[in-house]
């Protein structure tokens, strides 16, 4: 049996670890915060078919409830976009009860989760990640999966020559605050999730949920924004809804939340990226709950079929192949469609309300995690269609015909995935796949 070490108690790697331990596998969990602080001070939604997936247990506390999410438009004159509750009904659940049910499980199925021990670095031996550094002490093992979360010192530091780690750049993450209110005695109002785009004229969003007896506020932006900024864009939402009080009662913890393609890597010799540690989120939300789970699962299902112990790159990759048939070729997708937002001023984004070059369709396509409705030939003519809707106005043409463009382009590279492991091929293909998202990228 192997000695397995979990850098971080993120969702995928309590998953995994929770699986190997219950195949037999030594595993431990190395988690930098007190156990009575891990997981956001929020309630998210997941999607339904989750746990079923990885074959867990449901735990009875998870709340059932789709998200009618109204988009409002920054101009005045355009009619907010209500998208209907989604197919795939989510969970909303409180994350730190579900941190801590995933720590139970892994806890009852013999995993040792160690708590307030930082990961500061990998131990490279030769080709390999042979362990961990934590607080200093050398932690060597056969195996080590990555669950840091999106600032991971563990994959920013591995070597070049294993292709796993990326710079984040601009657009990669937003920076987000969340915090809950009070309410007010004020009606409830026409829409109980609303969500901003661009108040204030910044590239960013933010949204208001009211619920019965509080509302939950979130400030997004694509750079950190001060402390004044976020008090503004708090005042704004508050002025468009008097239901908002001004008492905190909840939260009010800042975040980095990945909003771009997953790491086109997520494996080396003895290592595995999982969650946000390999930008595994829905781009164009930053949902990443489902993702992790789901990937946690695939990651353990392969590591156990290598009963040779081998844990390299040859026999990871078949994580890698799953994870991109089944889940990261979609994101990608909305990594495409994501990547049209700085491009866009507020103006630009009205008008593109006012010709209804969006519809109710496509975005409830993507808020339900694909992005079918455009990367089919039928949605290329549609981008087509829009192309000619979008009349004179050049600027909003021009970010249309790219998007035909990208669409076109990586096609041909999801189709140039190397299904077996070829290590010659699979650095091709790498380097095409990152240069694309580069060559892709609104220029500073
Ligand atoms: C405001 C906000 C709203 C969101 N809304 C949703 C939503 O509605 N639905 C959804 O699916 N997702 C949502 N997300 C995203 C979601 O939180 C993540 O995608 C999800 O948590 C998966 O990340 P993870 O488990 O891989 O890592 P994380 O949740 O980041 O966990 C990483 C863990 O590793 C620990 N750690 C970090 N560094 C070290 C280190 N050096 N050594 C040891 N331990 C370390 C951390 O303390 C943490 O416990 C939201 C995120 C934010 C911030």
């Amino acid at each position: 049996m192997a000695k397995i070490v979990v850098a971080g108690c993120g969702h995928g790697g309590l998953v995994a670890a929770t699986k190997l331990a219950r195949a037999g596998h030594e595993v431990t969990v190395y988690e930098k915060a007190p156990r009575q602080e891990i997981g956001h001070p929020q309630s998210d939604a997941f999607d339904y078919d989750t746990f079923t997936y990885a074959d867990l247990p449901v735990a009875p506390y998870f709340r059932r409830g789709g998200n009618v999410i109204t988009f409002v438009p920054p101009g005045a004159d355009n009619e907010p976009l209500t998208i209907p509750a989604l197919e795939n009904e989510s969970y909303i659940v409180d994350r730190k009860e579900l941190i801590n049910y995933l720590v139970e499980l892994a806890e009852e199925a013999g995993v040792e989760i160690l708590f307030e021990k930082e990961a500061t670095a990998p131990i490279i031996l030769g080709n390999r990640v042979a362990g961990i550094v934590v607080d200093g002490e050398k932690i060597y093992c056969d195996m080590v999966i990555d669950a840091c979360g999106v600032s991971s010192p563990i994959r920013s530091q591995l070597p070049d020559f294993m292709g796993v780690n990326r710079a984040v750049e601009k657009y990669d993450v937003v920076h987000s605050y969340r915090a809950y209110f009070s309410r007010t005695d004020a009606p409830d109002p026409r829409h109980n999730y609303q969500l901003y785009l661009q108040e204030d004229g910044t590239v960013g969003f933010s949204w208001l949920i009211t619920e019965i007896d509080r509302t939950d506020a979130l400030i997004c932006r694509f750079y950190y924004p001060e402390d004044s900024e976020v008090l503004d864009a708090l005042r704004i939402v508050q002025e468009k809804n008097p239901q908002m009080g001004k008492d905190m009662i909840y939260g009010g913890s800042r975040s980095v939340i990945p909003v771009c393609q997953p790491l086109g890597m997520l494996v080396a010799d003895g290592y595995a990226a999982v969650g946000d540690s390999a930008f595994m989120t829905i781009p164009v939300k930053g949902s990443g709950i489902t993702y992790s789970i789901k990937a946690g699962k695939m990651l353990a299902d392969c590591i156990l079929k290598d009963t040779e112990g081998f844990f390299d790159t040859e026999s990871l990759w078949e994580y890698q192949r799953r994870f991109f048939k089944e889940l990261g070729f979609g994101a990608c997708h909305l990594a495409i469609i994501k990547n049209i937002l700085p491009y866009l001023t507020t103006a630009q984004v009205d008008e593109i309300f006012r010709l209804k070059l969006v519809s109710t369709e496509e975005i409830q396509d993507i808020m339900s995690n694909t992005a079918n409705a455009i990367f089919t030939p039928k949605g290329l003519a549609a981008t087509r269609e829009k192309i000619r809707l979008a009349g004179n106005n050049t600027v909003i043409k021009d970010i249309l015909s790219s998007i035909a463009v990208w669409i076109g382009k990586f096609f041909v590279i999801e189709a140039a995935f190397p299904t077996k492991y070829d290590r010659a091929d699979i650095q091709k293909w790498l380097r095409r796949y990152n240069n694309f998202f580069v060559s892709i990228k609104k220029p500073e």
